[in-house]
């Protein structure tokens, strides 16, 4: 087998041609370039992954990394399926998601009944891992350090690198992130928007307060310009996503560090004047709970840990935006990750939605090429557009639907947002669904 596959490698390279070909090395595309190669029916199939940055070192540094991912528990199983979580050397797991309302005590306590609730891990840790794990697959050829230039939608797709050579494929896969160079190649309708906004991060020294010595709750609060939120990476940091207006997010990456850390632990501990009907209405939900025999789930009284430090140079900021494509697929071409869907980061959910792309892309290829059809045989791949939509918008939806209610000027919104998280930590059911469906533990 092995020199079989030396063989078919050997004659590709001289032919150009590779039966997968997926463009974009980032977190989506080396995870499906590791889950088709590792397909038993796929084993004699040839998986070229091009990604335009140089190969990075495997050195894990002593300092975290300011770009982090909340990872739900569906995504860790793929990654020890594939044999790929052994290999990541630094994670925290996060026990409870902690949401607050910033016009009263009003908060939601999520957790997963004792398990964990997402696993935070560096971006770069978690696509090393899976470097290192397609590095030992024979049928696996990786192309850094490569812009693709240009790509023909032909029946066998054409790849052009920047420096003229070209690859053809029986199926190209474009994971190749929001500004998808294979998504604009197909010609598909996208469906987007800015929210002038930037996701502002850093990686904070952080001393825990109350019970949570241990750090293992991540925060969350709503502010009226978005929410920030700190993800435990130790028992004393934690990685900083602070949504904010562009002006904002301009500002606190320039003042110095003190006035950062004040400014943030201030925005953490603040509680807004609420409006009156905020108030006249958590006082009539109050009443209307007590009549209903419904006591308000108690709130434990843990506090959001107090930022001590900053780790120099770890502060950055990321636009912000909402994009769906119409289409995922046409013949021979699919998209999946980031170059198909985006979402803001406030639900911790952009790249999970990603990987469970990954998991309907493998089950519906693999369920045609047993039956005998061509790898990229357009009613499988329209098959994968339906799935992947049906997940993918809902969530899309609701986070869209967060977004706005929490951002809103309108009093009215204000006060849905605030009640929302007293009902929702109250309702049973409500808080269930909440749990399963929306945040970090979709599956
Ligand atoms: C501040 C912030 C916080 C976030 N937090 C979370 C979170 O907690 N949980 C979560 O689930 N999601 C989170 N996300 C979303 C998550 O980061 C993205 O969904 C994820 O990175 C998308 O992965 P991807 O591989 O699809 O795309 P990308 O990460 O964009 O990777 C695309 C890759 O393609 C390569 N590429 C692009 N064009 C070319 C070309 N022409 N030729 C060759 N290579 C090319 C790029 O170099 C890159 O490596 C967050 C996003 C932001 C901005």
């Amino acid at each position: 087998m092995f020199f079989h596959l030396i063989k078919r490698f050997n004659s590709s390279t001289s032919s150009s041609f590779s039966d997968f070909i997926i463009c974009g090395g980032g977190l989506i595309g080396t995870t499906v370039a590791s889950t088709l190669a590792k397909q038993p029916c796929f084993s004699d199939k040839t998986v070229t992954l091009i990604e335009a940055n140089p190969e990075q070192t495997s050195t894990l540094p002593q300092t975290y990394s300011n770009r982090v991912s909340a990872i739900s528990s569906f995504s860790k199983n793929l990654f020890e399926r594939l044999g790929i979580w052994k290999r990541v050397r630094r994670f925290k797991t996060v026990d409870k998601l902690k949401i607050l309302g910033v016009y009263s005590d009003n908060a939601l306590e999520l957790d997963n009944k004792g398990d964990v609730v997402a696993y935070i891990v560096e971006n770069n840790e978690l696509v090393q891992a899976v470097y290192e794990e397609l590095r030992t697959l024979n049928n696996v050829k990786i192309i850094h350090g490569k812009n693709i230039a240009n790509i023909n939608c032909l029946n066998s797709p054409k790849v052009i690198l920047e420096d003229g050579s070209s690859l053809n494929c029986q199926l190209l896969i474009g994971s190749d992130g929001t500004n998808s160079k294979v998504r604009k190649a197909m010609g598909v309708e996208y469906l987007s928007w800015s929210y002038e906004q930037m996701g502002v991060v850093a990686t904070l020294n952080v001393v825990p307060s109350g019970l949570n010595l241990v750090n293992s709750v991540a925060w969350q609060k709503f502010l009226p310009d978005g929410p920030v939120a700190l993800l435990p990476l130790s028992n004393d940091m934690s990685s900083l996503v602070w949504s904010t207006t562009k002006e904002k997010a301009q500002n606190l990456l320039s003042i110095p560090k003190d006035n950062f850390i004040d400014a943030l632990n201030s925005s953490l501990e603040t509680k807004l004047k609420p409006n009156q009907l905020t108030d006249v209405a958590n006082k009539g939900v109050d009443k209307l709970m007590k009549s209903l025999g419904l006591m308000p789930s108690l709130i434990t009284s843990e506090i959001p840990p107090i930022v001590s430090d900053i780790v120099e140079g770890s502060r950055a900021a990321f636009p912000l935006g909402f994009g769906h494509s119409v289409h995922y697929v046409c013949p021979n071409i699919v998209l999946i990750g980031d170059a198909a869907h985006r979402v803001h980061p406030l639900a911790g959910q952009g790249v999970n939605l990603g990987f469970k792309d990954i998991t309907i892309l493998e089950q519906v290829l693999t369920d045609g090429y047993k039956n005998g059809r061509d790898l990229g045989d357009i009613n499988d791949l329209r098959k994968y557009e339906t799935l992947c939509q049906q997940n993918n918008v809902p969530v899309m939806a609701f986070i869209e639907l967060i977004h706005r209610v929490y951002t809103s000027e309108f009093p009215p919104f204000q006060t849905l947002g605030d009640i929302s998280l007293k009902l929702a930590n109250t309702i049973g059911l409500f808080k269930d669904q909440i749990n399963k469906g929306a945040l970090f533990l979709r599956s």
